[in-house]
């Protein structure tokens, strides 16, 4: 059965009610990128491309960053590659960047805010992603968005690095909700986004004010908390008929709520490469309209403890 698994990921995943959910993987490096095309993922969601300034003295130069991110476009073979742009501070540090030493660093400068104090350093990263070929198969997304602001400005910085290179096109440029602004604004965002993903890891830290690290907060720092729902309801509300919506938390990749998030109506999930088969699976067994009449139910409990019950329990008797 694993092997049938493993065959039917290379097709496209349909829900029992003939919903399409693309499965995408999470990688962070392009050997990452391959192991993700061999085991059927239809796109990269997110490469976290933090992981090429890691262990290292100084920053990768235009040409080190490029040769790796052309090497993932090519392992892919033409289906999409989502890029993230750098996205340290909080929980990654790099030792060769001077990042202000604050006391609350997961509230600091980290994402996309790093434009306001290295713009050199992340404008020698869109020169690197802007060289790959063919650029119709690169997404670039920015971490940690807060409002419609930021995402204007890099794609004003975008526009005019594109420009001094002589391109005459673009690739898409969305924006990760993981902020409950974002996600409670998600409408706007949505305007001027092509497209939007959900990082449930960060999301969930951050409108429980739990921090995603700390083990004595691990058990209750659940993406199936019913308020951290809402905001991804209001995320897919919010966005309807501007832009499409992905997730790339971890969330994606868990058997319980990768189900909710597929009937709360995204459009794809990201996960681990090695959980691309079994997502798919999932999603060919799953009857969305079935599941979405339950949601009203589930959000409107007091914990993710008690969805989990629930939701356990529905899946018990469906199956
Ligand atoms: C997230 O926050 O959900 C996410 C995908 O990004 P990271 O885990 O790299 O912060
Ligand atoms: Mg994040």
């Amino acid at each position: 059965q694993a092997q049938e698994e493993r065959r039917a990921a290379h097709k496209p995943a349909f829900t029992l009610d003939g919903r399409r959910v693309e499965v995408c993987a999470n990688v962070g490096s392009s050997a990452e990128a391959e192991l993700a095309a061999q085991a059927g993922a239809d796109g990269i969601g997110l490469l976290r491309s933090e992981f090429l300034y890691l262990e290292r003295a100084s920053a990768p130069g235009e040409d080190d960053q490029h040769r790796e991110y052309q090497a993932s476009i090519h392992a892919l073979g033409g289906k999409p590659v989502i890029v993230r742009t750098l996205d340290i501070g909080a929980d990654k540090q790099l030792p060769y960047l001077p990042l202000p030493d604050v006391a609350n660093p997961a509230l600091g400068v980290r994402g996309v805010r790093l434009w306001q104090c290295l713009p050199e350093l992340m404008e020698t990263q869109l020169r690197a992603l802007l060289r790959v070929e063919p650029l119709e198969s690169l997404r670039i997304m920015l971490p940690m968005v807060s409002e419609v602001a930021e995402l204007v400005e890099v794609r004003r910085r975008l526009d005019s690095v594109a420009r001094r290179l002589g391109l005459a096109e673009r690739p898409q440029l969305g924006v990760m909700v993981e902020v409950p602004s974002a996600a409670l604004c998600a409408a706007s965002l949505a305007e001027e986004a092509d497209f939007l993903s959900i990082g449930t890891n960060d999301l969930t830290q951050y409108t429980l004010a739990m921090d995603r690290e700390d083990p004595d907060l691990a058990a209750r720092a659940d993406v199936l908390h019913p308020a951290v729902l809402r905001l991804i309801k209001a995320t897919v509300e919010g966005s309807a008929g501007r832009c499409p919506v992905g997730v790339c938390g971890a969330a994606a990749g868990d058997p319980l709520a990768s189900l909710v998030l597929v009937a709360l109506g995204v459009d794809e999930l990201s996960v681990e490469p090695a959980r691309v088969p079994a997502v798919k699976a999932a999603i060919r067994r799953l009857d969305i309209g079935r599941l979405a009449a339950e949601l009203p139910a589930l959000l409107s409990l007091a914990d993710a403890a008690a969805v989990r019950e629930r939701l356990s329990a529905w899946l018990t008797t469906e199956r």
